[in-house]
């Protein structure tokens, strides 16, 4: 017997789910409308649900098509702050790390855009296992639907999203963009582009093709260090993409959106924290709009580094302060849930391979 391979909705754009079930349902466009409305706006979870559509469409729907793949493998609810982090798996048995943040000003949802990462950041537990498959734009937006509809239980909505999960953004370019069009759509979710924040590692060719495209997401550029003996000993990234090309890249962002650049700085202990690292960093960005976000390293077990201390850590805040430049410390969140990227993965894996 052969299986059909089922559709997976969320994997298209308004305009691609038009394409779809004109071509492949015979129905008329707006049909697509209103499919995409309950979806996103409605959210339920299966197509008998969507009682504005003819019930033969909607037999035809669950025969040639999905919405949920993901199931929730692990969940984890912080005591210190509200915060929650999930591990979604989906059928091949990949898994992925979601974390919903609430604030008070607005609920986050950080996003993973590959199941772990090729970029092998000595600090980070997103790469220990190397990079496995991509994540469709679908399963992005899964990710996001699924603290979506724990905020439905309480009426609140998620009113910004980080692209700060497992994985890099910018090679899984154009999947990521298609993500993004589909959150932002005003039939559907309509969370404002400038509200999305894409992380990069720094690769060059996607900065510029952002910069070029004129998407109004807000981007982030992982920095953490100001020269390239010290980046290139931390990100492997550096030999492809050293730290000048990298400004010239962030420059030209710059002139061609007007946008502010955020910079990532995960502060290790006796690596790139010192005092000199900070006046270096201040040399390095002055003259550049831009806004840099402190991160005190997150422990991973499988790598051997130590943290900044409190004082040391506010110490290269002044410092970058004192020299004009424009830094925040970030604040820590479920840092008791192993809320940093890949961190709740790894351990997962590490317990089903004992
Ligand atoms: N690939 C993207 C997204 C990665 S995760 C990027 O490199 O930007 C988002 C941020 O978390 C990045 O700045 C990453 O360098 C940082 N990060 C990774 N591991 C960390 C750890 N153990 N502690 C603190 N920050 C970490």
């Amino acid at each position: 017997m052969t299986t059909i391979q089922k559709t997976h909705l969320y994997n298209f754009t308004l305009a691609e789910l038009k394409d779809w079930i004109v071509a492949e349902c015979g129905e008329k466009p707006y049909r697509a409308v209103q499919l995409f409305e309950w979806m996103y706006q409605k959210r339920v979870t299966s197509f008998e649900e969507m009682t504005n559509l003819p019930k033969q469409l909607r037999e035809e729907l669950s025969q040639r098509a999905v919405l949920i793949t993901a199931r929730e493998a692990v969940r984890q609810d912080s005591k210190v702050d509200p915060t929650s982090k999930f591990l979604l798996a989906w059928p091949d048995d990949v898994t992925v790390e979601t974390v919903l943040m609430r604030h008070s000003y607005g609920n986050s949802v950080c996003v993973s855009s590959q199941v772990g990462c090729k970029m092998g950041c000595t600090f980070c537990a997103s790469t220990l296992g190397g990079m496995i498959r991509q994540m469709r734009a679908g399963e992005m937006v899964e990710q996001l639907l699924y603290s979506q509809r724990l905020l439905d239980d309480v009426g609140e909505r998620v009113s910004s999203i980080v692209l700060m999960g497992s994985g890099e953004p910018m090679d899984n370019y154009d999947e990521v963009m298609r993500f993004i069009e589909i959150v932002s759509s005003e039939h559907g979710l309509h969370i404002g582009q400038r509200h999305i924040t894409i992380s990069t590692v720094g690769l060059v060719p996607g900065i510029r093709r952002l910069a070029d495209e004129g998407r109004q997401v807000t981007l982030a550029v992982s920095l953490h260090a100001p020269n390239d003996e010290l980046r290139g000993a931390m990100m492997p990234v550096n030999k492809a993409y050293p730290i000048a090309k990298l400004m010239d890249a962030c420059h030209y962002y710059n002139e061609k959106t007007g946008k502010r650049i955020s910079f990532e700085y995960a502060l290790v202990g006796g690596q790139n924290d010192s005092l000199e690292c900070a006046k270096e960093l201040a040399a390095l960005i002055r003259g550049l709009p831009c806004h840099v976000n402190l991160i005190p390293v997150n422990y991973v077990p499988e790598r051997n580094y130590s943290r900044t201390d409190r004082k040391q850590i506010y110490a290269f805040w002044h410092a970058l302060q004192d020299a004009g430049i424009n830094a925040t410390i970030r604040r820590e969140m479920g840092h008791d849930i192993a809320a940093a990227c890949g961190q709740l993965r790894a351990q997962h894996m590490n317990r089903r391979a004992q």
